[in-house]
């Protein structure tokens, strides 16, 4: 077990002057974004700013341009996106290519209006070639085709990874960006339409054990590889690397080590306390074998995940049954 650079946030915050700052999260009621505004916070941030969707659509140009322009933020953070699982992914390439490509370049635009130097774009480990070697290294970037299930969304960010790459070469901005791994953490999606795989287990799980079904059917063959990140690693991954991290080239966040979506349905039912049967429905799509991620880059500049999957998963499934299903009514 490597251990963190950054064992503690007081080291952090002795590093970095987050106290005198202003930081904008895009997108701080998501997954990503909840757990980066967590972050900040516990790091001593000055000032941390966001906007609902109700608030601000950051795919209306000209509102973001005003409210970024009007905050004047010092730093921003750009987790603001339209996302979900394999089957949204799939069904809806018109939202997911349209939605994404204006909030980040609306978000960019109006960064640049605001003159702020240093923001943080993140995207996903589906901008990789469908059959790029693996662990995918940084370099494996536009060297071939895309998973077809996810393109549309893929598209998108690698627009975006260039855009930030034309900022830092036409104007000399410190702008950067970096691709998470599958996450998963509280404030994710559970619709079972939309939502990725794991929160899909812990709900299907849940139900299942809560209605005494015999048998839960999940998705796919079971055999494709993922690796999943909780996001509170990756939000201590984002301070880290906007404190000290400056390039052009993404850069890579994720544990290095990855499972069969057959073994992770196994640890949630096992977290869950769901002892039916898991069958699997082959008729709906696997997506891409394997997107394991080269982490050497990011693991030299002192990151290492430090929450074990099966502790994410249970402190996940208490943040479900507290916040999801007893909200939504439901069995409990
Ligand atoms: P991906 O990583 O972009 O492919 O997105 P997902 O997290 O949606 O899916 C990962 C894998 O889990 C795919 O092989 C799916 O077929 C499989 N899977 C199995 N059951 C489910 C389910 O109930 N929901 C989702 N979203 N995926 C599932």
């Amino acid at each position: 077990m490597h251990e963190p650079r950054y064992a503690t946030m007081a080291a952090m915050r002795a590093e970095f002057p987050w106290n005198d700052v202003k930081v904008y999260v895009a997108g701080h009621n998501g997954l990503v974004g909840s757990a980066i505004v967590r972050a900040l916070e516990s790091a001593g941030v000055g000032e941390v700013i966001g906007w609902r969707s109700s608030e601000l659509d950051l795919r209306d140009r000209e509102a973001t341009h005003d409210a970024i322009v009007g905050a004047k933020p010092d730093v921003i953070i750009d987790a603001a996106a339209r996302v979900g699982g394999i089957m949204a992914n799939s069904t809806y390439p018109v939202d997911f290519l349209k939605d994404n490509l204006l909030i980040q370049t609306n978000v960019m635009d109006a960064a640049h209006a605001a003159d702020v130097d240093r923001l943080l774009f993140l995207g996903s480990s589906c901008i990789y070639p469908r059959h790029a070697t693996q662990p995918i290294r940084e370099t494996s970037l536009m060297t071939g085709p895309l998973e077809p299930t996810n393109q549309a969304y893929a598209m998108a960010k690698i627009s975006g990874i260039f855009y930030i790459e034309a900022h830092r070469t036409q104007y000399g901005r410190h702008w950067i960006s970096a691709m998470p791994t599958n996450l998963y953490g509280p404030n994710d999606n559970f619709d079972l339409q939309s939502s990725h795989v794991l929160p899909a287990f812990i709900r299907r799980f849940h139900e299942a054990k809560a209605s005494g079904a015999p048998s839960v059917t999940v998705w796919g063959t079971g055999a494709p590889r993922r690796e999943f990140l909780h996001v509170d690693d990756l939000a201590q991954a984002a301070l880290m690397l906007m404190q000290v991290y400056d390039s052009a080239q993404t850069i890579n966040v994720g544990l290095g080590d990855d499972m069969p979506i057959r073994e992770l349905a196994e640890t949630v039912a096992s977290v869950v306390g769901f002892e039916g049967a898991i069958e699997w429905d082959t008729s709906k799509p696997d997506g891409m074998p394997r997107k394991l991620l080269d982490t050497t880059r990011i693991n030299e500049l002192g990151w290492y995940p430090t929450i074990k999957l099966r502790d994410g998963v249970a402190s996940t499934y208490d943040w479900y049954v507290a916040n999801v299903a007893h909200a939504a009514g439901g069995v409990a």
